[in-house]
């Protein structure tokens, strides 16, 4: 690729877009972060999307969803609703898909919202890509290679040979920003311009629920008021650092990456 096309994010970029509540800031101007996310069969993607929506900058997490009774158990501070995501309540960026099975009614519903949404997982499959690209509000898409293979009708292995092209020609048909992850990640926009690189992270991060965490982390700094752009690559750039704390020379969970995001955060400032 030329250079122009690759932008890889330095520390002082992630620093500088870091948010930080002012003095007069309340947990509703810090932004509320929706969470519809769990299933039955998948209680933990949501107690997971939580763990690291609660270290992203909102002021606060709403979820929504069949598994409440887990997220409470582990994050009382959660804010659950037993309505589906349109009658929950304020909220100023939605996170759906994680662990989601097959919820399409969860996804429309967002997808409806006039707020920033970041599409994940289950969610990407359950998006109606028209409803997608009639959206007026900033759309975020986190698949993996296969989930990003999935959208595109090919390979696994067309994806991993071709991801610069592969994540361009996503946003494009989405109209969306997409980030797509893998041993680095790549952030695209819209409407083309240079694609963001992040390779902070360590290959310990390919462990179930990793990608779960990195959701609800973009999730709160989309609520936070990050574009699209910058709130993937701030995410990515935090995650990977989280995944590198946690996991310094022994494996570690998904929990003990969510857990790690303050101490990358602190280690960006
Ligand atoms: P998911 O597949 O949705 O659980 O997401 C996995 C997360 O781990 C993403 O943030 C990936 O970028 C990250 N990840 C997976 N494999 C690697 C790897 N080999 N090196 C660095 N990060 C990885
Ligand atoms: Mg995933």
């Amino acid at each position: 690729p030329e250079p122009a096309d690759l932008e890889a994010l330095q520390h002082t970029d992630v620093a500088a877009r870091l948010p930080f509540p002012g003095a007069e800031s309340d947990k509703y101007r810090r932004g509320v972060v929706g969470i519809a996310a769990g299933s039955a069969r998948y209680p933990g993607a949501a107690v997971l999307a939580v763990a690291g929506a609660l270290r992203g900058g909102a002021g606060a997490v709403r979820y929504v969803g069949p598994a409440a009774d887990a997220v409470i158990a582990r994050f009382p501070e959660t804010l659950v609703s037993d309505t589906g995501p349109s009658k929950a309540g304020r909220v100023q960026a939605w996170v759906v898909g994680p662990g989601a099975g097959d919820d399409a009614s969860a996804v429309a519903e967002v997808l409806d919202a006039d707020v920033p949404v970041l599409v994940d997982a289950d969610g990407l499959r359950l998006a109606d890509r028209e409803a997608v690209r009639a959206r007026t509000a900033p759309t975020l898409m986190t698949p993996h290679a296969g989930e990003a293979a999935a959208l595109l009708g090919v390979a696994r292995e067309a994806v991993e040979e071709a991801r610069l092209a592969s994540v361009r020609e996503l946003a494009g048909l989405y109209g969306a920003t997409v980030l797509l992850k893998g041993a680095t990640t790549l952030v695209a926009g819209p409407t083309g311009g240079a694609v963001r690189v992040n390779a902070t992270g360590t290959a310990w991060l390919a462990t179930a629920g990793s990608g779960d965490v990195l959701s609800g982390l973009a999730g709160s700094l989309l609520a936070s008021g990050l574009s699209a752009l910058d709130a993937g690559s701030v995410a990515a750039y935090l995650h990977g650092l989280a995944g590198r704390f946690a996991a310094d020379g022994a494996p570690a969970g998904a929990h003990d990456v969510a857990a790690a995001i303050p101490e990358a955060w602190r280690d960006t400032l």
